[in-house]
């Protein structure tokens, strides 16, 4: 293959940024992507951004929750190639619940798949204080999974964008690319790169949107090292946080493809849950509350199709952050890396 290789991007999400990077060294490269420069309309820019293998291994199956082990060793090569740091951390993650949902906590170990030699470690009330001190005195019981972790999603999607216009990588915005056009551009590059989530409904036979809910908020009162999620019941939450004071609370799972914004009930469980965690939560600003579509199919795995120059990556569902550096990976190796 040629160095001067053309190969077209559509979608400017989290797998099509990932793809950009990946292939921007050896390719000459053009991004279409729907939404106008400076707004957004993926999912990747609305997500938490955690990737936690083990706490997902509950609601998926053990091969899935695997390769999320894999992928995440591949976010530190990624993060390498910007320009600007983005905050990448693995200090696991912490799992908590009231005294009155234990049982909660105890189905969730329960459900918990153990994943080669990680697994969760059981935390009484003084380890949850020496993991998370402003934690200290309200939660008595919960689980440390110290192979998680999480990175910055809002630096990601600046850096990357600056990193791959500095790279020359062509990023055309507000094109939406449809089934004709997309045909048009096999025609016109050596390959072409779907990347278009649920933009790619109308021709990805079972592809579905599961709406997801978040709130971002700024809590200068507020120091969590590392993501802390709540059991409970009606309204299982987590907290990531990310830097200067900022953290994202989440998310809903709500089979629905209504894309509109976030719900008023959905509001109060999120910030009534993290309130419940922590006090300091009450005198915080809320900076955004967003809603978003994960793209999945039926089984909720991730799909690489190709056909002729045509390689489609989608599916992701509620694991792109998670997953998406190997499947990208996986889906360019055998043609294009
Ligand atoms: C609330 C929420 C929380 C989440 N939290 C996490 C988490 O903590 N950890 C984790 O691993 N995953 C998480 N996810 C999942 C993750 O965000 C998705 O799996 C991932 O973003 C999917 O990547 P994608 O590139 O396929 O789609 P997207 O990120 O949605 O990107 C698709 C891009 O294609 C563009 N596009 C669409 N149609 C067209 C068109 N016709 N022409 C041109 N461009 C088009 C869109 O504008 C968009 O920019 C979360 C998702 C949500 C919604």
């Amino acid at each position: 293959m040629s160095t001067q290789a053309r190969v077209a991007i559509l979608g400017f999400g989290l797998t099509g940024r990932i793809a950009a990077l990946m292939l921007a060294e050896r390719y000459q490269i053009s991004v279409f992507e729907q939404a106008k420069q400076g707004t957004e309309s993926s999912a990747g820019s609305v997500a938490a951004a955690m990737l936690a293998p083990l706490a997902e291994s509950v609601i998926c199956d053990e091969a899935l929750a695997l390769q999320g082990l894999e992928s995440m060793k591949l976010w530190p090569q990624l993060l390498a190639k910007l320009e600007s740091p983005v905050f990448f951390q693995q200090q696991g993650s912490l799992i908590v619940a009231h005294g009155q949902d234990r049982g909660d906590l105890v189905s969730f170990q329960q459900r918990l798949k153990p994943l080669k030699d990680h697994s969760a470690e059981v935390v009484n009330g003084a380890q949850i204080a020496q993991l998370e001190p402003e934690l200290s005195g309200v939660f008595h019981q919960g689980l440390y999974l110290p192979c998680e972790g999480q990175l910055d999603n809002q630096a990601f999607y600046q850096s990357s964008a600056a990193t791959l216009t500095k790279q020359g990588v062509e990023i055309n915005y507000g094109v939406h690319c449809d089934a004709a056009q997309k045909a048009q551009l096999s025609q016109a590059y050596d390959w072409v790169i779907d990347c278009r989530g649920l933009g790619a409904k109308a021709t990805c036979y079972g592809l579905r949107g599961v709406r997801g809910e978040v709130a971002r908020i700024y809590a200068p009162e507020v120091t969590l090292t590392r993501p802390v999620r709540l059991m409970h019941p009606r309204y299982p939450i987590y907290i990531a946080p990310k830097p200067d004071h900022q953290f994202v609370i989440g998310a809903t799972e709500i089979e629905s493809q209504d894309n509109g914004e976030i719900t008023v009930r959905s509001t109060l469980e999120l910030l009534s849950a993290a309130y419940s965690v922590h006090r300091g939560f009450a005198e915080a600003r809320v900076l955004s509350l967003l809603a978003g579509l994960r793209p999945a199919f039926k089984d909720n795995h991730p799909k690489i199709e190709q056909q002729g120059n045509v390689i489609s990556i989608n599916g992701l569902y509620r694991h792109g952050y998670l997953l998406a550096p190997l499947i990208v990976k996986q889906a360019l190796s055998k043609e294009l890396l």
